[in-house]
């Protein structure tokens, strides 16, 4: 059966997306951006692993009605896009309306036909990188990344940027 590897779990977070959020970081990415701020998630060594069952339990644990969503980050949450797929689909079965945001280093273009894509929200795409750092970006480290309103760009076939 598949496991997630994850790094740690986050019960609030208001940077991770809009709203109070608890945030899941898995252990794993298949990059090297420079810069990274998450250097200790590349390898995928580590971590914690749980089957999608248990850490969609311990997710729900540490929600409150005052949260507006979960968000995946990592690492690269679709090195393990079997896993997380099961992840949302028991999300969503305990909390239909839940609000999900999901980093990734992949370009939308690239991994647009993964299920689990088609399942989140948002998607804040394509990798770090350090010679386009703007700190003043919400909820992005560097210009080349979109936060990318999911359902509006699949809807209209055309990347369409969440308006912040
Ligand atoms: S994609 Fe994200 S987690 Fe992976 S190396 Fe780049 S900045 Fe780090």
């Amino acid at each position: 059966m598949v496991t997630l590897k994850v790094a740690d779990i986050l019960a609030e977070s208001v940077v991770d997306g809009l709203g109070i959020r608890t945030v899941v970081f898995f252990q794993g990415c298949p990059r090297h951006c420079q810069g990274c701020h998450n250097a200790t998630l590349i390898p995928f060594e580590g971590g914690t692993e749980y089957y999608p069952e248990e850490l969609a339990e311990q997710i729900i644990a540490k929600m409150t009605p005052i949260h507006r969503g979960i968000t995946f980050s990592g690492g690269d949450p679709l090195a393990q896009a079997d896993g997380l797929l099961d992840l949302v689909y028991l999300l969503r079965k305990a909390k239909p309306d839940l609000n999900i945001w999901l980093y990734t280093g992949y370009l939308f273009e690239e991994v647009k036909d993964l299920p689990v894509v088609k399942a989140v929200n948002v998607m804040v795409d394509g990798p770090f990188i350090l010679a386009q750092r703007d700190i003043n970006l919400p909820f992005k480290g560097s210009g080349n990344q979109r936060v990318i309103d999911i359902p509006a760009t699949m809807q209209n076939n055309k990347v369409v940027e969440l308006k912040l």
